[in-house]
């Protein structure tokens, strides 16, 4: 289903190791990079957001970048 613009994840964790990804490769050239992950209730996958989390999402993102 693409009824999204953004990138659809399969799940959180995948989702966030592209982030990592996406982080380490435009830390130097990008101040805005994603910053956590959140459910589409849309297209029922995952995006990345370059808000930050807040909240039990924050401690939910922050368990993911350790991990
Ligand atoms: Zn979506």
């Amino acid at each position: 289903m693409s009824l999204c613009t953004k990138i659809p994840y399969s799940n959180p964790r995948v989702a966030a190791m592209a982030m990592v990804a996406i982080a380490d490769k435009t830390a130097d050239t990008r101040p805005k990079v994603p910053r956590s992950v959140y459910h589409c209730a849309r297209c029922h996958s995952w995006h990345l957001s370059s808000q930050k989390p807040k909240g039990v999402a924050s401690r939910r993102w922050t368990m993911a970048f350790r991990t």
